[in-house]
């Protein structure tokens, strides 16, 4: 098997940190001297903000400006057509536009020239080859063409490796490259591979025949949680990667290395992080353990460069430094700052309450369903949740005492648990839902 090398762009994946921060203090110069005259929509927020040019030397600097939030790219682009007022060059300088999901409101539009085009793969390639790709992989990408996502196809022929362009829903078309292409590398959606394991098991198909040697997963949290990627591994007799991006700022630059404790940030030149805490905006110290909104802004953008932008993606940084050599800050995203629910004073994250009880599988499916009765983010304890029974529970009232236990003592809040059958609850395709809105069927 031929020696390939150990990182995508070595230099920029293990600067050193005093280097790291002159590169992205220059590069943050450099897009702000573009960006003044350029961007009719930053024009007006800085000079709303009293900011001048020159004012901002560098990254330090950086939180002198207020931050951009996703609802003012909306307002931009219903304004002014077709990629709104913080476009910030002529559509005919626009290779492409992705549109972003919409999950949490009406999509957006994501214009790239063909520089920011070659910045996005850039960046995607870096965090692929860290997550195991390489170019012997078969990779049939299950995956639209018209979202973010769509670029990771393009990204993964830069790599070198081999890409099936299967499409999204076509599951039959993704085991068959599977088994009569020996494709064996899948990127996909975090739900994906739980929802690929019942295909197989309804259709009597031995998910570790089917030659997967990894597993590259985004979109949701869930493939960083310990007891999820161990049950996938298992299922497939793969290795799994978690990584992330942002639709409003690059397909991809966040990914695990063989290491898997966390996602190293992998985007030194071409993006800045900052972690804030969501109600005051504080600018936090990057440190393990520690845990806020994630902030960017590009540092080589030519489209739609955004400065400060709220993600609403709530992280916590796992560590600092890696025994892989690359020196990006690792995290694990908890969820949504949007998803967060409060209960009697605490926030609590859908996603956590299914990785606490997805702890005790094979007693429970890992499936549960979060019934809220009023609209959030507060609940009146207890909270209502549905939670999926295994096929052999054990006895039902204990599992349920033993859940509310578990919540009570890891989460700290006080939870009413409805057992349910294995296969009841509603299994998603792409991305698993964990709340219902039980307040609107009333
Ligand atoms: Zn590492």
């Amino acid at each position: 098997m031929t020696q390939y090398r150990k990182y995508w762009n070595k230099k920029m994946e293990t600067l050193p940190f005093h280097k790291y921060e002159e590169i992205q203090s220059k590069a943050l110069l450099r897009e702000l001297q573009y960006i003044w005259g350029n961007s009719r929509f930053y024009d007006e927020k800085f000079s709303n903000a009293g900011i001048e040019p020159g004012e901002i030397k560098g990254i330090e600097d950086l939180h002198k400006i207020p931050f951009t939030e996703k609802q003012e790219l909306r307002e931009s682009q219903a304004t002014t057509r077709p990629l709104g007022k913080h476009a910030a060059t002529e559509i005919e300088n626009v290779i492409r536009i992705y549109s972003t999901s919409g999950t949490t409101g009406t999509p957006t539009y994501i214009g790239l020239t063909r520089h920011d085009r070659g910045v996005w793969r850039e960046t995607s390639n870096r965090a692929m080859w860290a997550c195991g790709m390489r170019p012997h992989h078969i990779v049939p990408l299950p995956i639209g063409t018209f979202f973010i996502a769509a670029s990771y196809g393009e990204a993964i022929e830069n790599l070198g490796a081999t890409l099936v362009p299967v499409g999204v829903g076509a599951t039959d078309r993704l085991i068959g490259a599977l088994r009569n292409l020996s494709a064996n590398y899948l990127l996909a959606t975090a739900s994906f591979p739980l929802y690929l394991s019942n295909y197989c098991k309804d259709n009597g198909i031995n998910s570790r025949t089917l030659g997967i040697e990894g597993f590259m997963l985004g979109g949701e949290p869930g493939a960083g949680i310990p007891h999820v990627r161990r049950q996938i591994e298992e299922t497939f007799g793969a290795d799994v990667r978690e990584t992330m991006g942002n639709g409003d700022m690059l397909g991809l630059m966040w990914a695990e290395c063989e290491y898997k404790n966390g996602m190293h940030f992998v985007g030194q030149g071409s993006c800045h992080t900052e972690i804030i805490k969501p109600d005051t905006g504080e600018v936090l110290k990057i440190d393990e353990g520690v845990e806020g909104e994630m902030i960017y802004t590009s540092l080589d953008r030519e489209c739609q460069p955004l400065i400060r932008f709220r993600t609403r993606d709530h992280v916590v940084v796992t560590q600092t430094s890696c025994e892989c050599g690359r020196t990006g800050y690792c995290i694990k995203c908890i969820g949504r700052t949007d998803d967060m629910l409060i209960i009697s004073g605490v926030n609590v994250y859908p996603s956590a309450v299914r990785d606490v009880i997805g702890g005790l599988a094979p007693r429970v499916t890992s499936e549960i369903q979060i019934l809220l009765q009023e609209s959030p983010p507060s609940v009146k304890p207890p909270m209502k949740i549905k939670v999926e029974h295994g096929e052999f529970p054990g006895d039902l009232s204990q599992l349920k005492a033993g859940i509310e236990g578990l919540l009570r003592k890891k989460l700290i809040f006080s939870s009413n648990v409805e057992l349910v059958p294995p296969g009841t609850l509603p299994k998603f395709e792409y991305k698993a839902k964990l709340v219902k809105k039980a307040y609107e069927d009333k």
